[in-house]
């Protein structure tokens, strides 16, 4: 497709965004879609790209449109493109494999040697057109809430770290009740956790993962999160820890709040060095089973994101508070760095 669209770019290598009201709209390769943008969804990453914090200083070269969670119809695809045709409704995987290393090759793509994420290393979907790879389409059925496609890229990731094991019958604790927190504190709650233990400073967020499932809540500035689950758990621990915020001080807590032989996934992303001050007690001596999680599996996550949330028993659009036209763009990256709500969403055609 000719012309030109509106679009949230970052301008320069500084901190702030704006908005190009006549960026050219990315033309398609030949396994590539073009998708009108219906709803998107600001990512912690974004604020790193709007602050121009050293993670996106390493990482985006300006200008270029941001933004990567979101969901949209199909209105061009490329001459190979096979299972997507224009009127699908689409939301985006946003790593996008080689198809061609071992990870690749092993299915595991969503953790690819050579992995290209959408928004950084390719044109933003804050915009009224974005590109994206077939390999990275996920089809939503006819009529589907473009707000919940917009949030089936964040609520993977929660997913993907609470169904990295069993979660039925075991004492969950969650830390950081963000969008990301209070889902996967929804899904270990759909999948029949005994307790749901979560930690976060913001009250606000506390109370949205109580409603969305979280049995016990904490407001880590007055309560000692360790001391609670240790009374909620009989003194053993959590069962399952999913650790969220990346706050080093919330990573050391999540082995100290893990019960023996206790599965630890950590989600959240540090930005600075993590100091383990008891390494043999909280850890070693433990046998805890401790993981990383990036991402979403391609495409197990999806079909399980798909079927929390049309069992009923998750309803993502819990976590939006915010929604902007992309002209409003600086209050939304404010909305979204004050961290006191929840998920912050573009409406491009508003
Ligand atoms: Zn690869």
């Amino acid at each position: 497709m000719k012309g030109t669209m509106r679009a949230v770019i970052k301008p320069t290598a500084a901190p702030g965004a704006a908005l190009a009201k006549d960026w050219p709209i990315p033309q398609v390769g030949p396994k590539d879609l073009l998708v009108k943008v219906k709803a998107a969804a600001i990512c912690g990453t974004d604020s790193h790209i709007y602050d121009w914090t050293p993670y996106a200083q390493s990482r985006v070269k300006p200008p270029t449109p941001i933004g990567h969670e979101f969901s949209g119809e199909v209105v061009e695809v490329g001459a190979l493109v096979e299972n997507i045709k224009v009127g699908d409704m689409v939301a985006g995987e946003t790593h996008i494999p080689c198809g061609k290393c071992l990870l690749c090759t092993t299915g595991q793509p969503h953790i690819c040697q050579n992995m290209l994420i959408l928004g950084i290393h390719t044109p933003g979907v804050f915009a009224e057109y974005a590109l994206l790879p077939e390999v990275c389409a996920w089809k939503l059925p006819k009529g589907y809430d473009p707000e919940i496609g917009a949030l089936l890229e964040p609520m993977g990731v929660g997913v993907h770290g609470a169904l990295l094991g069993p979660l039925h019958a075991a004492n969950v604790a969650v830390i950081g009740a963000g969008p990301i927190g209070a889902l996967a504190a929804a899904t270990a709650a759909a999948c029949g956790a005994k307790k749901v233990l979560v930690s976060d400073l913001e009250d606000v967020r506390l109370e949205m993962a109580k409603s969305m499932g979280a049995t016990h809540v904490y407001n880590a500035r007055r309560d000692d999160f360790v001391a609670e689950v240790m009374k909620e758990t009989g003194g053993v621990g959590a069962d399952v820890v999913l650790e969220i915020t990346g706050a080093p001080v919330a990573m050391e807590q999540a082995l100290k709040v893990a019960r023996k032989a206790a599965r630890v996934t950590f989600i959240g992303l540090p930005s600075k060095p993590v100091v383990f001050n008891d390494f043999s007690n909280d850890l070693i001596y433990k046998e805890l089973k401790v993981s990383g999680v990036t991402g979403r599996e391609m495409y197990n996550t999806w079909y399980q994101v798909s079927a929390l949330i049309d069992s009923g028993k998750v309803n993502p659009k819990q976590v939006i508070t915010h929604r902007f036209p992309l002209e409003d763009y600086d209050a939304a990256f404010i909305a979204a760095r004050d961290r006191v709500g929840g998920k912050v969403v573009f409406l491009p055609e508003a």
